[in-house]
């Protein structure tokens, strides 16, 4: 991947990146309702929930917003823990649905956008 451009895949939903602050490792952000979303204003793409890489070295954490990036304040210990325990319990919730959902439907191989 190359650094600047969000990559993304309907047909996989996922989103991939290299980390913002320059340190070259990649950010997977799958796409589902209990993950991220994207949006397309026609010209940008922006990305939410925020992404924060507690898992890396560096612990980014940004918003991609408008095709920019916005950056936010490195969490805590303690509010990393609580965010992925609410990230498990909306993974565990959504698994037990099924949604079809309209991105499904839409068959597009790879696309990347500039910021
Ligand atoms: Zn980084």
């Amino acid at each position: 991947m190359d650094a600047g451009v969000l990559y993304v895949s309907i047909p996989y939903r996922t989103c991939g990146h290299l980390c913002c602050c320059g340190c070259g490792h990649e950010v997977i952000t799958p796409l589902s309702p209990a993950q991220w979303s994207i949006t397309y204003d026609g010209e940008n793409v922006s990305l939410t929930p925020s992404i924060g890489s507690w898992a890396l070295p560096c612990r980014s954490h940004y918003w991609i917003h408008g095709g920019r990036v916005r950056w936010s304040r490195r969490y805590s210990a303690a509010e990393i823990a609580q965010n992925r325990e609410r990230d498990r319990r909306l993974l565990a919730r959504n698994s037990e649905e099924h949604r079809p959902g309209a991105l499904t439907r839409l068959r597009r191989h790879l696309q990347s956008w500039r910021w």
